[in-house]
């Protein structure tokens, strides 16, 4: 860490005016060369919050805190000492000087992280010129409308568009006195291809850091091309894990209501936010880690989740319960309709039913026992051990012995267990296991023993061995159109690496369990999967499609012959029912067109 002076350190706290910068946070009233307010740090009705003007100090006479300026800018922003300095010299235009000791290779590096912020919030500014105001961006502006997102949003979230041209940014930002040398080490440019940007034709989303500079991008593709979301990697100044979304914008209304919101991406915060739930981030195209939880601890008691409702999003939301707990946060989970992302009910039925689903929120304890509860069969033994083995590392990420106790009550109830022998299974989990496994050897022989992989497995192992098309298949369909459990099982497997940003045979392999790891990579090192096309793969994806559609097709023709009308609901039912299939039919019809010989 660079060493600012002494000097400039004193220079700071005697031209910060800690009334001016408080009154940033809270209302204060004069009384002499005291002032007073609610206090900022924890909630109140009456004002226990004094700060004295010459002094340069402030006191809390309900929750204690107290320090000098630098002190209160620090723990109201979450900054380091060093970077609440650097802040405040900047707010007053005080030049920062360092110690003589403070080693030049260190100076350099700070210079060359400052640099590359500079740039990126420069480019930021222009991305969003094209987005906003240049017909270049005309298309992406009317997606972004498109999807329901206000002028104000794309004016907070300084949406952007980046120029299909990939050699359009070197050229300008060349003309601007930056050497290749800085740029090529800047992340905006492809490895392979220095002269190629790295984003180019994309919806841009610019990510900043707490004091709201611009340190990096996540970009969404307005075509079928790529990715759907690429973001960028690690760099001097910029890691993914420890910075979230919006939480530059997030900050006050998280230190306000003490809870944040955590959801999938970039449209979900902005969906939120422009319902007036100001409280919500992202991680940044990685699982939740342990850092960005850091972030937000001191300012928040309490988590929501808003994951996607999907498996992939449920396996999301099972780590982050657990990550949550152990950093001694209640956890809620924001259940939204089937299917619905926070962008699409905003859009659809208006902010006052997305609201309602965070003040509806269930408690993670619940959450956790229903979806298990669908997960496997409660009235089995095997069931019953699955859900219980699956829960146990929630007891353990409990912080409160109360609050376990009565979760391991709730959970032997639930299944009707006699809690000492839950709490044998508890103790000697392995035991557990195994007797699981003597139980369902039989079950799982027919998988394992030299696995035969069925049509739906052969699909997914044609993707494993060509990772490439994954975009296209997620684009398509999703975990629950597979109708194989362990073809699905792959799915998830690769929806998983792909969200956190890391799809690679690799980290697959690492995912799935011991007799499917050796059948992938038996199966992708046999070479029998690379010659497929992108044809065969989208044929084979279509059927995969085709059979989940018309399976549910098939069940609800069952319903439908077996509702019975007899009151208003009833036949609102039977219409939507009707409505659904009608849907099914139409994208039956299109997809046989697809299907065809071209
Ligand atoms: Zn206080």
């Amino acid at each position: 860490m660079p060493q600012i002076s002494n000097e400039t350190i004193q220079e700071v706290a005697n031209n910060t005016d800690i009334v001016s910068l408080i009154s940033e946070y809270t209302q204060l009233e004069q009384k002499g060369d005291e002032w007073s307010g609610c206090c900022p740090f924890h909630n109140e009705k009456t004002p226990s919050f004094r700060v004295n003007a010459s002094k340069k100090i402030y006191h809390c006479f309900g929750c204690g805190v107290g320090g000098n300026t630098i002190k209160f800018y620090m723990e109201m922003e979450k900054l380091s000492f060093y970077e609440a300095v650097l802040a405040l010299a900047q707010k007053s235009g005080i030049r920062v000087q360092y110690t003589s000791g403070y080693e030049s290779s260190e100076e350099n590096n700070h210079k060359q992280k400052e640099e590359l912020i500079d740039i990126y919030t420069r480019i930021s500014v222009t991305y969003h010129f094209f987005l906003t105001s240049s017909p270049l961006g005309k298309f992406a502006f009317e997606y972004v409308k498109n999807r329901g997102i206000s002028d104000e949003m794309i004016e907070l979230f300084q949406l952007g568009f980046s120029p299909p041209q990939r050699n359009w940014l070197k050229d300008f930002l060349l003309k601007k006195k930056y050497t290749s040398d800085f740029l090529d080490n800047s992340g905006l440019f492809s490895k392979n291809n220095p002269d190629n940007s790295f984003f180019y034709n994309r919806l841009m989303f610019p990510i900043w850091d707490r004091r709201g500079k611009v340190i990096a991008f996540g970009g969404r593709t307005l075509d079928d091309f790529g990715p759907k979301y690429i973001n960028s990697g690690d760099l001097l100044h910029y890691k993914k894990g420890e910075n979230l979304y919006a939480f530059f914008h997030a900050k006050q209304s998280i230190r306000k209501l003490k809870a944040v919101i955590f959801c999938e991406g970039y449209f979900d915060v902005i969906a939120y936010h422009q319902a007036g739930v100001k409280n919500a981030v992202a991680p940044l195209g990685t699982a939740l880690t342990e850092d960005q939880i850091q972030l937000i601890k001191g300012f928040a008691d309490t988590a929501y989740l808003s994951f996607d409702s999907d498996e992939a999003g449920k396996k999301a939301s099972y780590k982050a319960i657990l990550l949550c707990r152990k950093s001694h946060l209640n956890v809620k989970i924001i259940q939204l309709t089937e299917g619905k992302d926070p962008a699409e009910i905003l859009f659809n039925q208006g902010p006052e039913i997305l609201t309602n689903h965070v003040k509806n929120a269930t408690i993670d304890s619940e959450y956790l026992l229903s979806t298990l509860m669908h997960q496997f069969p409660a009235h089995t033994p095997e069931g019953k051990t699955n859900i219980c083995l699956a829960y146990f590392p929630y007891l353990d990420a409990l912080q409160s012995d109360i609050h376990r106790d009565s979760c391991f009550e709730q959970l032997c109830q639930t299944l009707q267990l006699n809690p000492h022998a839950v709490m044998a299974d508890f103790q000697n989990r392995e035991q557990a296991r195994k007797r699981l496994e003597i139980k369902t050897k039989d079950e799982k022989q027919n998988i394992s023993s030299g696995i035969k992989p069925n049509a739906e497995m052969r699909i997914m192992l044609a993707v494993y061995a060509n990772l490439d098309f994954f975009s296209l298949m997620r684009n398509a369909i999703s975990a629950d159109d597979f109708e194989d459990a362990v073809a699905k099982d792959m799915f998830i497997t690769l929806e998983e690496c792909y969200r956190e940003d890391a799809v690679s045979l690799d980290s697959i392999l690492t995912h799935l369990n011991g007799e499917l790891s050796a059948l992938v990579s038996k199966s992708v090192t046999s070479g029998e999967f690379a010659k497929n096309t992108k044809q065969t793969i989208e044929d084979s994806i279509r059927l995969v499609r085709k059979h989940s559609l018309e399976r549910k097709k098939k069940a609800l023709q069952n319903k439908i012959k077996l509702l019975q009308v007899t009151s208003l609901e009833k036949q609102q039912e039977l219409d939507a029912l009707v409505n659904e299939k009608m849907n099914i039919d139409n994208e039956l019809k299109t997809l046989k067109v697809n299907n065809e010989p071209r």
